[in-house]
């Protein structure tokens, strides 16, 4: 954790990283504002947000930023491929190992040295597709 030693840790930041990488559902900024108040009630979403910003710029959390979709933080940095609701909004992980190979072929394909990919699929979540076939 290199990044988090160049990173001067105040105890809001510390606080907002802890409770961000104890969570799987890739929160807002929002979300994860309410979940730091019960240990730091008197925190502001501005704050928050400020501070998932910087956090995410150093590398020690990833910004899962679509256009048009409200930002949403994962405190996992490896590479791992996510999943979209299209119908819930929800993030999940895909436990999948990345595919390197497809860096290769993006590189052929264009003359660029890729660095990374990240890959979201996008669809209906377990949880939306059973309330579906409930309602039919
Ligand atoms: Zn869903
Ligand atoms: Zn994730």
């Amino acid at each position: 954790m290199e990044a988090t030693q160049r990173l001067r840790m105040t105890t809001q930041r510390q606080v907002i990283l802890d409770e961000l990488c104890k969570l799987k559902s890739h929160p807002t900024a929002g979300e994860l504002c309410q979940i730091v108040r019960r240990r730091l009630p008197r925190i502001s979403l501005g704050t928050v947000y400020r501070n998932l910003e910087i956090l995410s710029r150093v590398g020690v959390i990833q910004k899962l930023d679509v256009a048009g979709l409200e930002m949403r933080f994962d405190g996992t940095v490896d590479n791992h491929y996510h999943l979209r609701c299209l119908e819930c909004g929800r993030v999940f992980d895909l436990d999948m190992p990345p595919m390197d190979g497809l860096e290769r072929t993006a590189s052929q394909h264009s003359g660029f040295e890729v660095m990374g990919h990240r890959l979201e699929f996008v669809g209906r979540c377990p949880d939306c597709r059973r309330h579906q076939v409930a309602m039919a």
